[in-house]
């Protein structure tokens, strides 16, 4: 008698699985349950690099491909995108670690005064929390996304949001283009992180070709109370997924601190001297797939 029941059980146990199994959500072209499989590696992989990496610091300056460079906060969330007529600084780090990053800068080769547009991808401390520091170093002016630039310009000292008021020069409203001398920049904003959450798109050029980087903002997942949390909503979701569309194939994916664990992997290549160690065209979509499907999951 047990035995059968025990045989029952398994069955229905079967069967549940493959319930399940057919119901799973999948992405939609031309992402692919594949990609979503690949993120989940990843993540796996990299939450060891993670737990190692401190959240605030600056960790090594280094090139990531052609003009583009790694500035600070470990791994990879501040980035200098440099040129002959000066340079774009793509997140301004912590306050805490600015005067560290700046050093950076010039450990890498440059002076802080070549530094001519100061763009955060979103107002909070990790992104913006330095841009006072380098604004009055630079005199660089501030870009940030429109709906963010009250929260910068009034700064934040509670929680773990300490980012020093500053005032913002110019909005970035979707679909700008960013230029400097040669050098130029498409933002998307993506709202759901914070309101004003703005991507970056652009191209470097390493040898003789060119590679498509994309700086997402921010988040890596989807907040367990999406349905309820203000800077979040489907149609905010429906325009980045249709922005992660638009900007593929992307070469070189970079993100926030989350990102840390791959890059770290990829500096270890280039360091045993593989220069392209950063360009890895699989490592977006499986981002983007994994995040469509858990958005679908977390919706209602
Ligand atoms: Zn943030």
């Amino acid at each position: 008698m047990a035995r059968n029941f025990l045989i029952v059980s398994l069955l229905l146990a079967t069967f549940c699985l493959v319930v399940q199994a057919q119901t799973a959500i999948t992405p939609k072209a031309p992402f692919t349950s594949k990609d979503v499989d690949l993120w989940k590696q990843m993540q796996a992989r990299g939450r060891e690099t993670q737990r190692q990496t401190p959240n605030v610091g600056t960790g090594e300056p280094f090139k990531v491909l052609g003009n583009l460079y790694s500035v600070g906060v470990p791994i990879g969330n501040s980035f200098l995108l440099t040129s002959p007529q000066g340079h774009i600084l793509l997140n301004t780090g912590f306050a805490e670690s600015a005067e560290a990053m700046g050093k950076n800068i010039e450990t890498l080769g440059f002076k802080l005064s070549d530094i001519k547009l100061l763009v955060p991808t979103h107002w909070h401390n990790d992104g913006g929390g330095g841009t006072a520091y380098f604004k009055e170093k630079t005199g660089a002016p501030v870009l940030i996304g429109a709906a963010d630039i009250a929260f910068l310009q009034a700064g934040g000292d509670g929680g773990n949001q300490k980012v020093p008021a500053v005032k913002v020069d110019r909005a970035i409203f979707n679909g700008d283009v960013i230029t400097l001398g040669p050098l130029s920049i498409q933002a998307y904003t993506i709202p759901g992180h914070t309101p004003g959450s703005t991507s970056f798109s652009f191209k470097v050029r390493e040898g003789n070709q060119d590679y498509t980087v994309f700086q997402y903002c921010c988040g890596q997942n989807i907040p367990e109370n999406f349905s309820k949390d203000p800077n979040y909503s489907d149609a905010g979701m429906r325009h980045t997924f249709e922005v992660f569309r638009k900007v593929l194939p992307v070469d070189v994916y970079v993100s926030g601190p989350s990102s840390g664990f791959f890059l770290a992997e990829r500096l270890a290549k280039y360091k045993a001297g593989d220069k392209l160690a950063f360009v890895d065209r699989s490592t977006f979509p499986a981002f983007a797939a994994w995040l469509e499907v858990e958005y679908e999951n977390k919706k209602q």
